[in-house]
Formats: structure tokens, C-alpha cells, sequence
């Protein structure tokens, strides 16, 4: 038995001094703008925290394991270490044996420059959209658990399945091509392109780039057979051809993916204890699809001492549906807890999964213009419409609340929409340059 002490990176919270910039968001909301307070930038301290005992026999040959010394920092990314959970999440079972670091965490919170919210109300992001790993968002938490349980059961492939421009499947990708496995995707298409090569926008190019192989299915045959089903026959085929796949379930929404965000609540909790003055969250508000994320932080949230209240802003299906599977996963994990009771889901799919009306698109553009961060237009940014529009109807519902909005990942579908964002976005000119004008020497001449 070999005894590890991880030495974990540095906790940084960092509130941004927020340059109050002229707002637009008039297609939402019509009242007075808030005076924005500027907050001093606090300190960064650093978090560490350990872990216990680790068998050498789990280990995997493609996988390199961080080596101990307590002195100089680990080369931690890419390694595989036991898993401890935090002291409050110890009782759910079952507990992940190990964990494969394949992020950069703590990703940064700051304060977000949204204008018009409620009374006192402040809004800051969790910036799970810079969790690395090829722009992985927040897929990235769940898959550090779920290729570690890969890894552990001598898989050689992994086999993942979603929509045709599905983050998830991305991020499994690549993952996948860091560990030295293959990759095999299902995505789901409409009956017209099934047939036809996808192209290479957004997600398609990477995963193409990575050498992910992929199968199309039309939303048709998705339906009729169901993404268990459709992993199974790719399943059998491989193991057929001689392969080990391991297979990863549609957003790598399982039990033991939801210890992904459940990591994430101890994070946050860390990052709120770096901070001089007491900062404390009263609400979380995310995106929900396929229902890991939500489970996990509400989870979380209820069992540790963060208690915020968690807000899902689904994009697909219905709330129902949600509670459910959030239920289902719970109930993986022995948690003994009614979802109804941990977080409140609201319905933001507009038109349809990745489906936009204009007015969705214009808020991802102003926020983009107002505040520099770019929202996706399947996820982040139709929850941030949602939770906007609700605070502008019920603003007694968020006077004075300091709310948590996290921030998941997904810009690479945003390529999926630019002829819908072409009309939207800034203008451009032919830079007027007069003959007369002289060069300057002993700068680049190119040609
Ligand atoms: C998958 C995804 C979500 C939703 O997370 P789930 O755990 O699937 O509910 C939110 N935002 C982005 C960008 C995603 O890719």
C-alpha cells in the first residue's frame, strides 16, 4: 500500500472590478439600471487537501500515476489517484475508487456585470467553461470519475452517444484520445443529413480531428430504439471484433458521473473559505440536459454546509422528466433524499433542444457585448435567459440574493448558429487608408 499526499492547485477567487458598461439587455427586461458596487480584488490562498491509501494494483498501464512528494508540486494532470470524498458526501455509496485528474480546477468565480437585476441582487459565475481539456465545460467533471472506472476495467474504447453537435460527446473525445483509447460516438441527426457526411462544425471538427469514430442515427431511429439500445449493438459489435469498450451513458449522466459535480460543491466550498470577508451563495443556478450536473450539485449543496438553494434551467424534455432521472441518480447513490425537496426546475427549451428564437440569440449577443462572456446557445445561454426573465417577473423573489450562476461550457455549438447570429453581431468596414499617407520604415513589410 502507497501513501499519497496530493497537493492540490491553488483555490482563486477573484471578483472582477466590474466596469459598468452601458447594457442593453432591453429585450428582456425594461427597468432601471443597477449602480454596480465595486468589490476590492481578494487574495488568493492556497487549498490543499489529501487522501489515503491507494492499491498499485488498480493500476492501469496507459495511465501515469502521480508521483508523492509532499515538497514539490506533482505533475497532477493526467494522473490517476484515489478518491476520498469530502467528509459530508462520505455516507453515499457507492464511493469511486479512483479519479483521473483531466481539468484544470478550482475553475475561477467572479462577479458578473449582469444590469437590471433586483434590489441588492449580485450574480457571479463559476467558470466551469474553463475546465481545459479542449473546452470540455463541465462533461469534464464526470468524465474525470467515469475514464477512471474505464481505466479500471481494462477498457481499450469508449463508446458514447448524443446529438449531433452534443458537448458531451466532445469532451468524451478527446478524454478518451489523452488516455490512449479509441473513441466511438453515436450522433443523432436529422433523416435528411443521416446519410451525409456531417461536416466539420463545431464539436464535428474536433472529434473528427481526434480520430473519434463516428455512427449517425436520425432522431427517427433514436426514438424508435432509445440510446441504450443503440450503445449495445456498437457494444456487441466491438466486443464481436475482439474490443473492450466501456460505455458511457448520454452526458455521462450515471451515479457515478454525478461525483463530478458533487467535487464541485467541495470546490466552491474551498474557493468561499479563501475569500477574507464571508461570502456566502444563496442560490445556484445551472443548465440542465441530462440531468448529472443538477443531481450532483444539489446533492452537494444540501449535504455540505453551502446550502444554496439550486435552480435548473432545463433545455429539454420537461421538468417532470428531470425530477425523475435527478431521483434515479440519487437513488444510485443511497442518498436518501427527494430531488423535489434539493433544487427547483424550470422549463427555458423554447422551440426545442438546440432549437433558438431570435430573442435567445440577441441575449447571447448582448451578454457577449455587454460582459465579454460568451454564452452557448443550447445550455448556459438559455438558462441565463431563463433565470434574467424570471428575475425581471418575480424581482421579490431575488432582492438581495447573492446568486451563483454556473457557467458550463458548450462555446463550440455556438459555430453551429452563425447564420442565425449573422444579422446580430458587429458591423465591419474597409479601412479607409489615403494615398498620401507615408510609410514607416522598420516595420513588418510583408510582401
Ligand atoms: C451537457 C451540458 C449541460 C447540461 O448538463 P447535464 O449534466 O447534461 O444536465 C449544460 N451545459 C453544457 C454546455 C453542456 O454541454
Amino acid at each position: 500500500m502507497l501513501c499519497y499526499n496530493w497537493n492540490f492547485s491553488r483555490g482563486s477567487f477573484n471578483i472582477l472590478n466590474p466596469a459598468a458598461a452601458s447594457f442593453p439587455i432591453q429585450s428582456i427586461i425594461n427597468s432601471k439600471k443597477n449602480p454596480i458596487k465595486l468589490i476590492p480584488k481578494q487574495e488568493i490562498i492556497r487549498s490543499s487537501y489529501s487522501s489515503s491509501t491507494a492499491n498499485s494494483s488498480t493500476r492501469s498501464k496507459t495511465a501515469m500515476e502521480a508521483v508523492p512528494n509532499p515538497q514539490k508540486p506533482t505533475f497532477e494532470f493526467l494522473t490517476k489517484k484515489p478518491y476520498v470524498p469530502p467528509s459530508w458526501a462520505s455516507h453515499l455509496n457507492p464511493i469511486p475508487s479512483h479519479v483521473f485528474s483531466l481539468s484544470h480546477f478550482p475553475t475561477p468565480i467572479h462577479k458578473w456585470n449582469l444590469p437590471n437585476l433586483p434590489k441588492g441582487t449580485e450574480v457571479y459565475l463559476k467558470r466551469d467553461d474553463l475546465s481545459g481539456m479542449q473546452l470540455s465545460g463541465n462533461k469534464v467533471r464526470k468524465l474525470e470519475f467515469l475514464l477512471a472506472d474505464a481505466v479500471a476495467h481494462g477498457a481499450d474504447c469508449i463508446i458514447t452517444i448524443g446529438g449531433i453537435q452534443s458537448n458531451h460527446c466532445r469532451a468524451t473525445a478527446v478524454a478518451a484520445k489523452y488516455l490512449n483509447l479509441d473513441c466511438y460516438l453515436i450522433l443523432r441527426t436529422s433523416k435528411v443529413l443521416v446519410d451525409k457526411d456531417p461536416g466539420l462544425t463545431g464539436n464535428l471538427l474536433v472529434e473528427r480531428l481526434v480520430g473519434a469514430h463516428i455512427d449517425l442515427v436520425s432522431k427517427e431511429e433514436y426514438a424508435k430504439v432509445g440510446s441504450v439500445a443503440l450503445t449495445d449493438v456498437l457494444k456487441a459489435k466491438l466486443l464481436n471484433e475482439g474490443r473492450k469498450p466501456y460505455v458511457i451513458p448520454v452526458g455521462g449522466s450515471n451515479s457515478l458521473g454525478t461525483w463530478g459535480y458533487i467535487e464541485a460543491v467541495r470546490e466552491i466550498e474551498e474557493q468561499l473559505q479563501d475569500v477574507k470577508d464571508e461570502v456566502v451563495f444563496d442560490d445556484i443556478v445551472v443548465a440542465c440536459g441530462s440531468g448529472g450536473t443538477i443531481a450532483g450539485l444539489s446533492v452537494g449543496s444540501w449535504l455540505s454546509d453551502l446550502k444554496a438553494k439550486v435552480h435548473a434551467y432545463c433545455v429539454c424534455d420537461d421538468p417532470e422528466y428531470f425530477y425523475e432521472y435527478a431521483q434515479g441518480l440519487l437513488d444510485g447513490l443511497h442518498a436518501g433524499v427527494s430531488s423535489r425537496d434539493i433544487v427547483t426546475i424550470q422549463n427555458a427549451k423554447g422551440l426545442g433542444y438546440a432549437m433558438n428564437t431570435t430573442e435567445e440569440l440577441k441575449f447571447v449577443q448582448e451578454i457577449a457585448e455587454a460582459s465579454g462572456v460568451v454564452l452557448d446557445p443550447v445550455y448556459s445561454g438559455k438558462a441565463a435567459f431563463g433565470m434574467i426573465r424570471n428575475m425581471a417577473e418575480n424581482p421579490k423573489n431575488w432582492e438581495g440574493r447573492r446568486v451563483l450562476f454556473i457557467h458550463t461550457g458548450g462555446l463550440l455549438g455556438l459555430f453551429d448558429k452563425t447564420q442565425e447570429l449573422a444579422p446580430l453581431v458587429g458591423n465591419w468596414r474597409r479601412m479607409d487608408i489615403h494615398e498620401s499617407i507615408p510609410r514607416k520604415e522598420g516595420t513588418g513589410k510583408m510582401f
